[in-house]
């Protein structure tokens, strides 16, 4: 029986009340674009060409997808987006969405970004603005290949080899930093999740900079848990055990697990059996399960779901409610992306829950792959473009904006 009869994800005029009618319109326009998946498949193909022939398409992808889904090329571009999402109390997390860094001077400057994400986070609490976490990706902080080399170590105790352990050095100095900076900043960060063969390195960092910085009720350090990998429950409750012995405090993000088609491939190339959960069905009943073991491990554990899924989020809501938790009890958040699911960040938001919302930004070219990944995930017409479109329709209608859309 549901908890929280006030809570729905119905209502359009909440959803889309931060969007002008010429955006609601614009957003419509993008959903129906991308739900066809052959222009999907073959969109990246021609604007990666054509700019790299320095055809002026960049004006057109920064006023359409770039535009809906990202903050800006900057930080100080984002600002605007900073205001009107905090004006609903949905917070942001400043997300330096530039990837494929090859070289050590690219990762330093990724470092360093993502430094500037912090101080903005804190500057911005400092204005009583609402930017209550920011985020970074391991992997924009050094190479694939020395991840992979450390997190062998970590699974069977391989060294990294003597050539790559300069590199492996200033990667994890590099995250030491940004934590450091994030504690100092009283600024929380997510450490996302990545491919299984990098992970167990960046769950290793995570976890020591959990013992360093989580201390005297603090979580600053939020660890990415994807749950669509097997046996990740386990996984928590050993980290909990090492928390509590140790004396310090868990932050997790809680997703379901972006890579599931890489994951698989991978798996069956090297004969080895799949990471991931075998159907759609275990994969949810394990997100639910993991976030009712945080609600139920709160003295230590603080999380967030990061997640588009409505059965999900009302899981938590009803979960909250039977504990007797307040809506907005600091150690549970809930995070969707910008462009995405509004009708979750908005409503949730609305009804006193603690939402704050992905805001990419970087150079349009450089946000390629990850509006590329975007536009895939929304191919599906039975899955999130879909749902979108009908919202979008239903607003598009109740604000009388004419035009027969189906
Ligand atoms: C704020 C936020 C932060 C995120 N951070 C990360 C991150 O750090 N790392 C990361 O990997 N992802 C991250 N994601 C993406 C996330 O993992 C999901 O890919 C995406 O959100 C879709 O899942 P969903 O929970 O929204 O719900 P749904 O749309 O209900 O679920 C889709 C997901 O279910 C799983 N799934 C689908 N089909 C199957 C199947 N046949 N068998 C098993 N499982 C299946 C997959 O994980 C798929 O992505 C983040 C998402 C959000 C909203």
């Amino acid at each position: 029986m549901a908890q929280n009869p006030s809570l729905s994800f119905d209502n359009t005029e909440i959803a889309f009340r931060s969007l002008s009618d010429a955006e609601l319109l614009r957003a419509y326009t993008l959903f129906r674009m991308i739900g066809f998946r052959g222009l999907v498949k073959i969109g990246p193909r021609i604007l990666t060409t054509a700019m790299r022939w320095h055809l002026p398409v960049s004006g057109i992808v920064k006023h359409t997808v770039f535009k809906h889904f990202c903050g800006g090329e900057s930080i100080e571009d984002s600002r605007p987006m900073v205001d009107r999402l905090g004006r609903f109390n949905v917070g942001t997390i400043l997300d330096y969405s530039v990837e494929g860094g090859r070289t050590e001077r690219e990762f330093e400057a990724a470092a360093k970004e993502v430094m500037r994400t912090v101080d903005a986070a804190g500057e911005a609490a400092a204005a009583g603005k609402n930017v209550p976490f920011t985020v970074f990706k391991v992997s924009a902080l050094g190479s694939h290949r020395v991840l992979e080399f450390a997190s062998l170590g970590v699974a069977d105790g391989q060294p990294v080899p003597p050539r790559l352990k300069a590199d492996y050095a200033r990667v994890h100095e590099r995250v030491q930093k940004i934590c450091q900076l994030a504690s100092e900043r009283k600024v929380r960060v997510f450490i996302d999740a990545e491919e299984t063969w990098i992970q167990g390195a960046i769950d290793c960092m995570a976890e020591e900079m959990m013992a360093k910085f989580n201390r005297e009720g603090k979580t600053i350090v939020y660890n990415t848990v994807q749950l669509y990998r097997t046996g990740r429950i386990q996984v928590m409750d050993e980290q909990l055990k090492r928390a509590r012995d140790g004396g310090f405090n868990i932050g997790f993000k809680l997703v379901r697990g972006a890579y599931m088609e890489k994951e698989r491939a991978r798996a069956i190339k090297a004969g080895l059996p799949s990471p991931i959960q075998p159907e759609k069905s275990a994969t949810d009943a394990q997100f639910d399960r993991a976030a009712a073991w945080c609600l139920d491990h709160l003295d230590v554990v603080s999380f967030c779901a990061g997640t588009h899924n409505e059965a999900s989020c009302l899981a938590i809501a009803d979960g909250m409610a039977r504990r007797g938790l307040a809506r907005n009890d600091l150690r549970i958040w809930f995070s969707q992306l910008l462009g995405m699911s509004d009708h979750l960040s908005f409503n949730l938001a609305a009804a006193g829950f603690n939402v704050a919302k992905y805001v990419p930004y970087g150079p349009v070219r450089a946000t390629l792959p990850y509006l590329f990944r975007r536009a895939e995930e929304n191919t599906s017409v039975s899955g999130q473009a879909g749902r979108e479109l009908l919202l979008l329709t239903k607003e598009i209608r109740r604000r009388g904006l004419g035009g027969r859309r189906s």
